[in-house]
């Protein structure tokens, strides 16, 4: 019998909000539309629903630590206002060509690598083969891969620079996070009704 958890691990930045570069402030927090709806289905169907994001930001001096807080809990506001919620938020604040002491480093968790998302399994007892990830960019993809989940890329955000190299790859390339989850969950033989006019 098998008693794990499911997850749908989400890239934060062009997947579940706006993309705007070095997103510092929590009042230019804005979801996507799309979301509201592919977080609703994933949590009918039991999907833990993790935001798995690089914000070397901190690293560079652009925004700091409680920042990134802040906007976290600016999305869960918005989130709450339609009964929806981020089970957890892990996020890389490092980058090696950053500037500020104690970030700049060459560190462990920067998507490609699989730290996080492997981190995350361990904590919620994750199945990552029954797990997916949506993303905007190829590192995003990657990491899933090398964590052994599968992985969708959305046109939303920076997608539409990396659907050539994620479909050399191999991965499927969905218009937006709602698409992604239904032809994630299709794929699965798991029915996902789309509403009319969607
Ligand atoms: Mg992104
Ligand atoms: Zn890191």
């Amino acid at each position: 019998m098998n008693l794990k958890n499911k997850a749908c691990f989400l890239d934060r930045d062009g997947v579940l909000i706006d993309e705007v570069n070095y997103l510092a402030s929590p009042d230019k927090v804005s979801i996507i539309p799309h979301a509201l709806k592919a977080l609703s289905i994933l949590k009918e169907y039991n999907y833990k629903i993790i935001v798995i994001t690089n914000q070397s930001g901190v690293a560079k001096g652009y925004f700091t630590e409680k920042e990134i807080t802040e906007i976290h809990a600016e999305i869960d506001r918005l989130l709450a206002q339609n009964n929806l919620s981020i089970d957890k938020y892990y996020y890389c604040p490092h980058h090696p060509e950053g500037k500020v002491e104690g970030y700049n480093i060459n560190c462990d968790c920067r998507k490609p690598k699989p730290k996080l998302i492997l981190q995350a399994s361990d904590e919620f007892n994750i199945n990552l083969k029954q797990s997916f990830l949506i993303g905007d960019k190829v590192s995003d993809l990657s990491a899933a891969d090398k964590a052994g989940c599968q992985a969708v890329l959305v046109k939303t955000g920076h997608g539409m620079e990396h659907i050539e190299q994620a479909r050399q790859l191999g991965f499927k390339v969905a218009d937006n996070i709602e698409e992604a989850v239904i032809f994630y969950l299709q794929s699965k033989h798991l029915f996902v009704k789309k509403e009319a006019g969607r």
